[in-house]
């Protein structure tokens, strides 16, 4: 039996023992998932159990160096704990923005005292962070950025303001794109700050939509003090932390492509196509598309992992991934007609569909929107003249 067998059946004896029976049913929606922090909101014991079972084997960054919280593992070793993980249907212990998009950009950018104190918070799922990029004069043209970040000798002042930034007022620190020289060109001006959200000076006010939730704020900054050392990369050297780290969320987001499931759409909804041969057609080709996207997705993150995968890569994973997501749940309305258009009874059951459906709308914007994806792939993989 090779190495990464018995790994397997270890794994796979492991995750039979300690996933607990509810943390192998999908969470309801993001209400339910466990999201770490200060002050952890558990839905239940079953799931403070998993994540911290999971969080103390280095389970949570499996990829993750051992030295700052993760498990060490290689690529191919992360790949069968995913695999195993998908078996039993186990739910991700931990989501997390830390995860996700800052810590990758710490590994590469931050320093070693930075990588020890943060790095590890996040895979034990203790701090619980937000983004602060877009401005309401700076969503697509991020680089004209204009919170200003002045250098007061021991520490950095930080006044402007945010938008957009989602979780704000349930996040513990966040993940800053300040203006540090603000005569030098838009790119070359900008630096990459750490604080915490309960410094004095922060204040967040959530924007209500018109589902009702408010899972996104304004975010103000008004004399905001910041220590030195809270700084990631080179000063003025923001814009470079800023790209790779937009390459991983976007890396993420394109996972919505999959839709957390292998079987085909056309099996869901086999009822109402019985009935409906132009519908049929429509869910056979999404269901091609969709086995194209998931083998494509595979290939990506091999590539990924080896350090083989072109920098604008993330960009064409999550145009194609966002807009198959929205395509599906275009597709799961049309056949389920007008009854899917209720509303008002338990979101976790029949109000479901609709809300999802909506939600889906907003995949191609947060993370850059298509067209801005559209124009990285014409110009930096197509190479398209003018592009
Ligand atoms: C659900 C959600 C969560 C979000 N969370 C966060 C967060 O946590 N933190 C954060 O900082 N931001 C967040 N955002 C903001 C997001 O990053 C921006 O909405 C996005 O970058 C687009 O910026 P904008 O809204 O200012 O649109 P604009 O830039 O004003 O764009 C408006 C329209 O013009 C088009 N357009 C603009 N420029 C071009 C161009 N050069 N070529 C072609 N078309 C163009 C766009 O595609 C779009 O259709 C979130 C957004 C959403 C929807």
């Amino acid at each position: 039996m090779s190495d990464l067998d018995s790994f397997r059946l270890e794994t796979r004896a492991w995750l039979e023992a300690n996933c607990p029976a509810e943390m192998r049913e999908p969470a309801r929606d993001e209400s339910d998932m466990c999201w770490g922090g200060r002050n952890p909101a558990f839905t239940n014991e079953a799931q403070k159990d998993w994540m911290e079972a999971m969080a103390a084997r280095g389970w949570t960054v499996p990829d993750w160096p051992s030295e700052y919280g993760g498990g060490g593992f290689s690529p191919a070793q992360t790949k069968i704990l995913k695999q195993e993980m998908a078996r039993i249907g186990a739910r991700n212990p931990l989501m997390s923005f830390g995860i996700s998009m800052l810590g990758p950009a710490l590994l590469k950018y931050g320093n070693e005292e930075q990588k020890k104190r943060f790095l590890t918070e996040i895979a034990l799922g203790q701090i619980r962070w937000c983004q602060g990029y877009s401005e309401p004069g700076a969503g697509s043209d991020l680089a004209s950025l204009q919170t200003k970040c002045e250098d007061k000798g021991d520490h950095w002042l930080v006044n402007g303001q945010k938008v957009w930034t989602s979780y704000a007022d349930k996040a513990d620190w966040i993940f800053c794109l300040v203006r540090t020289d603000p005569a030098a060109p838009k790119h070359q001006g900008i630096s990459f700050l750490l604080f915490d959200m309960a410094s004095p000076g922060v204040t967040t006010r959530p924007i209500l939509l018109i589902s009702g939730n408010s899972p996104f704020c304004e975010t103000f900054f008004d004399d905001v003090k910041v220590p030195k050392d809270q700084l990631v990369g080179a000063l003025n050297k923001g814009w470079d932390v800023a790209k790779y780290l937009l390459g991983h969320e976007r890396e993420m987001i394109s996972g919505m492509g999959l839709g957390g499931q292998t079987d085909s759409l056309g099996a869901g909804l086999a009822d109402a196509l019985a009935e409906d041969p132009i519908l049929r057609a429509d869910v056979a080709r999404f269901d091609v598309d969709a086995m194209a996207f998931r083998a494509m997705s595979e290939r990506f993150i091999d590539e990924l992992k080896a350090g083989q995968a072109h920098p604008a890569q993330p960009s064409m994973m999550k145009y194609a991934g966002t807009e198959l997501n929205k395509a599906r749940h275009e597709l799961v309305m049309a056949a389920r007609g007008s009854n899917a258009l209720e509303w008002e009874s338990d979101r976790s059951k029949k109000g479901k569909a609709a809300r999802e459906w909506l939600r889906t709308k907003a995949n191609s914007i947060e993370g850059g929107t298509s067209e801005i994806q559209l124009g990285i792939v014409a110009k930096r993989i197509l190479e398209l003249p003018g592009a």
